[in-house]
């Protein structure tokens, strides 16, 4: 039995954090606007090649932006994955329109193979629009999630959105510092291939800022009209003239100040998260009834989260779960079916299967930046014993 307490995904906070927040605290610049909000979106946008950045409070708040700028409403629907964080989908929902969920394939992100057949069979191109046959609403964007760290496989995604006119929103929120390495996207990162791209600074993802998130694109007219959203749409700052309705959804400076020093140290984290994905894989894929699930060729990827995949009929996952937890590991399931979640139950899906598997038999073990080889090698010990 193991004593010491192995978190699956904490904060890693030794860089320039509190000398860069001391100095956002000393100028008072604390609320929704500073230098350090500058300084992080440019620091990002160098840092991913994009045309520029917006700062925000969360990955929800700025994949809600996302959405809002193409216009979406209560007769339209938007494309969503149902294996992923739930964050990714209520947005549409904040929208009012309909999700219509797709599965996954072995990467864990969108099937470009059913998003095609979809499209192809249960549509109709009606003037340039996609129009859902079973309810003629209009299919106004498809939010694909990198799921994990992994890049959705965007050469066979954007060409199917590029026949049929839809936007691309991706859901970065995972991927950062994932581009690909060779083929028609070499070069490009995770968040920068379709119309906008979002990524969040949760305490779990693999930068944080606390809380936040950054909207990028190459389009600048969409980053102007989103930054102009997210502080409330004010057209004349003295006189308080609001020609649209916003939100308050801008990030602080504060929260910008622990990103800079975050962003500093991004190339380490991956570095680390791969040593330790290597070490783990090493011996999990000698084991018998159970592997460790790869990444995308023709990527680096920035190894956000490992899937440990079970043989259902060697391993129960829930046993498995409960065993780490005795031994003071912190592990958990892959996410619930979005589809199959009380808000979204009676949804329309597509051919669900190779999510419902995958929801069967993945584990994610820890994978923080601050785990160390002896301690994965506790880690595996345990899972050698089961
Ligand atoms: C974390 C996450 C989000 C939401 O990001 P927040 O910053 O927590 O709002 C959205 N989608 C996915 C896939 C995520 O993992």
């Amino acid at each position: 039995m193991n004593n010491k307490f192995i978190p699956l995904s904490v904060p890693n906070i030794k860089g320039n954090e509190i000398k860069y927040v001391t100095e956002a605290l000393e100028a008072e610049w604390v609320s929704t606007a500073g230098a350090k909000i500058e300084e992080f979106e440019k620091n990002m946008t160098e840092y991913v090649h994009s045309a520029g950045a917006v700062a925000c409070q969360s990955g929800t708040a700025g994949l809600h932006l996302a959405l809002h700028y193409f216009g979406i409403t209560e007769n339209d629907a938007v494309i969503v994955p149902t294996l992923t964080f739930i964050a990714a989908v209520n947005p549409v929902k904040y929208e009012k329109a309909q999700p219509i969920f797709m599965d996954c394939d072995d990467s864990l992100c969108m099937d470009p193979i059913k998003l095609r057949r979809f499209l192809d069979n249960e549509c109709t191109k009606d003037n340039g629009k996609v129009i859902f046959k079973q309810n003629g609403k209009m299919i106004k964007a498809i939010v694909v999630v990198h799921v994990f760290g992994n890049m959705a496989d965007m050469e066979q995604i954007m060409s199917i959105a590029t026949e049929y006119n839809l936007p691309i929103i991706e859901d970065a929120t995972e991927a950062l510092g994932t581009y690909y390495t060779a083929g028609k996207y070499k070069g490009k990162y995770a968040g920068t291939i379709g119309n906008v791209g979002v990524y969040s600074f949760n305490g779990n993802k693999i930068m944080t800022t606390g809380g936040g998130g950054m909207i990028v694109s190459n389009d600048k007219e969409l980053l102007e009209k989103v930054r102009y959203w997210s502080t409330q749409s004010k057209d004349d700052v003295v006189n308080f003239i609001h020609n649209e309705i916003g939100f308050n959804y801008r990030m602080t400076n504060v929260q910008a100040a622990i990103g800079v020093a975050q962003l500093e140290r991004l190339e380490e984290f991956i570095a680390i998260k791969e040593r330790n994905y290597l070490h783990y894989k090493k011996v999990i894929d000698n084991m018998d009834g159970m592997s460790l699930l790869g990444f995308r060729d023709d990527v680096r990827t920035n190894y956000w989260f490992y899937s440990l995949v079970l043989d259902m009929d060697k391993y129960d996952k829930n046993k498995v779960i409960q065993n780490f937890s005795a031994n003071n590991i912190q592990t958990r399931p892959i996410w619930g079916l979005i589809s199959e979640q009380k808000p979204y139950q009676d949804e329309y899906e597509y051919d669900i299967t190779c999510a419902k598997e995958y929801y069967n038999t993945i584990v994610n073990i820890p994978c923080s930046t601050n785990l160390s080889e002896a301690d994965a090698d506790i880690v595996l010990e345990v899972i050698k014993s089961m």
